[in-house]
């Protein structure tokens, strides 16, 4: 069965399920804006933990929740992301939130992640947050500030830091990760799980503690005890969501429950794209409806991701998505992903098993369709197989694109140039083909080219 890297006791972890079906809770968007690249990264995490564990027979139950209120700018002047967005397309705040919502699950469809059974959204559980927060209060976990807004006090929680590592003693007040908002609280480290209203007078719901809003935390431990229930098999979220989100989304919730309530907390490393941290403020963000409108299958982004332990900090380029993009096309025009019949093939599953090495599935695809010792039947069956946890519809049928004569006389001479070793020639033909409209990577087995 699946072991995978649990941060909090930072070891490889087996998964065993606490009632019938795995649990996973997934981290879902902020929707202010299209998820970047980066995003998908993570999302797809919880997409290969669940087919992996799917293809062994268990049922996995998936909630991801929708952050549409709460989660503010780390900033001098933090603001609530949604309605910073809202004022600056001057639409409503909830109209935002469905937009970028709708654009999330689109995207999610593209990449073959399979919806999860519920998306829980924030600013329609806010009930479930005051019950949880009343809870809090009452477990003196909580109090109300001199500001009217609500609080967790960290140093009620013993064991505050266990999965990041930051424990309350070394946290010196003026942290990045404290909001200069929260000026009634007692203790640096405390943070709001109800906040005042003030002058804000949009996405704010009345409460026992004055007109507000919820803190971003409070969010996920309200709407994962209310769907999963007190134990948690797995939870994931990206690298920096070990803290604060997910540090203080335990103390609440193991606060309630008196449990140690999710099992393994599973955390995907960065994307960089080209070298660099992906941030608008650079400019260097990069969305899949990008990588479709240069003409790449969005699948291609996935291959890429799989290329890539999720642990690792990865970099994404132009080159190897097309480069994966016509992989992807060789792997699905050989038809080794249409096979009828196949047994699970060990070293996959061992492999997936492994902390999820999808780099080493697909190393082995690339040898198995090399392999002169097996049958196409044995190769499909293989591909096949792999394909139920890579998604990369293998089995497509492929249109193969008729190409206009001159333009096969060019990569006729082209291939000519090669086995000369006349690069300057292959150069200048490849860049005659690709003004043309044609794609090429050159391969070990030769030149491979698709029309853009
Ligand atoms: P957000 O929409 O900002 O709430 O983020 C959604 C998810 O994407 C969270 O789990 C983040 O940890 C994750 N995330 C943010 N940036 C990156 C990145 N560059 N690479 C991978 N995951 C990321
Ligand atoms: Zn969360």
């Amino acid at each position: 069965m699946l072991k995978i890297y649990d941060t909090q006791s930072r070891a490889t972890k087996e998964v065993v399920s606490t009632a019938d079906e795995v649990t996973i809770y997934c981290c879902g968007p902020t929707v202010y804006r299209d998820a970047h690249v980066g995003n998908l990264r993570t999302f797809l995490l919880s997409d290969l933990i669940r087919r992996t564990l799917e293809i062994q027979g268990k049922t996995v139950n998936l909630v991801q929740n929708i952050t549409d209120v709460g989660h503010m700018a780390e900033d001098v002047n933090p603001q609530d992301k949604m309605l910073a967005q809202a004022k600056l397309e001057a639409i409503d705040p909830f109209e935002i939130a469905r937009k970028y919502e709708a654009n999330f699950h689109t995207d999610l469809a593209l990449l073959n992640i399979k919806p999860a059974r519920s998306y829980p959204r924030a600013s329609e559980s806010i009930e479930l947050m005051h019950k949880l927060i009343a809870k809090l209060i009452e477990l003196s976990h909580a109090y109300v500030g001199s500001d009217g807004s609500v609080y967790f006090a960290a140093e009620s929680f013993a064991s505050y830091g266990a999965i990041s590592g930051n424990r309350l003693k070394d946290l010196k007040p003026g942290h990045r990760y404290e909001y200069t908002d929260e000026g009634g609280k007692r203790f640096h480290a405390d943070w709001a799980l109800w906040k005042a209203a003030g002058d804000r007078t949009e996405m704010v719901w009345d409460s026992p503690w004055g007109i507000g809003f919820p803190g971003w935390h409070i969010e996920c431990s309200a709407m994962s005890l209310d769907l999963l229930g007190d134990e948690i098999d797995i939870h994931v979220g990206g690298i920096d969501l070990r803290f604060p989100h997910h540090e203080n989304e335990r103390a609440q919730t193991n606060s309630v429950t008196e449990l140690e309530s999710v099992k393994l907390w599973v955390h995907g490393e960065h994307l960089l794209f080209e070298g660099r941290k992906m941030a608008k403020s650079t400019g260097n963000v990069v969305l899949l409806k990008d990588l479709v409108e240069r003409g790449y299958d969005p699948l291609s982004l996935r291959f890429c991701l799989l290329e890539n332990r999720y642990r690792s900090q990865m970099d994404l380029t132009w080159d190897s998505i097309a480069a994966a993009n016509a992989t992807l096309k060789r792997w699905r025009r050989s038809g080794f992903g249409k096979a009828a019949n196949y047994r699970p093939d060990v070293p996959t599953l061992e492999a997936l098993n492994n902390d999820l090495d999808t780099p080493r599935v697909m190393q082995r695809l690339r040898s198995v369709e090399k392999d002169s010792n097996l049958s196409d039947a044995q190769k499909a069956a293989i591909f096949t197989f792999a394909d139920q946890v890579l998604a990369l519809d293998l089995g497509r049928d492929l249109i193969v694109p008729e190409l206009p004569a001159e333009l096969a006389r060019l990569l006729a001479d082209r291939e000519i140039a090669r086995s000369a070793k006349n690069w300057s020639e292959s150069d200048r033909l490849r860049i005659e083909l690709e003004n043309a409209g044609l794609v090429i990577n050159d391969t070990a087995d030769g030149q491979e080219w698709d029309l853009r």
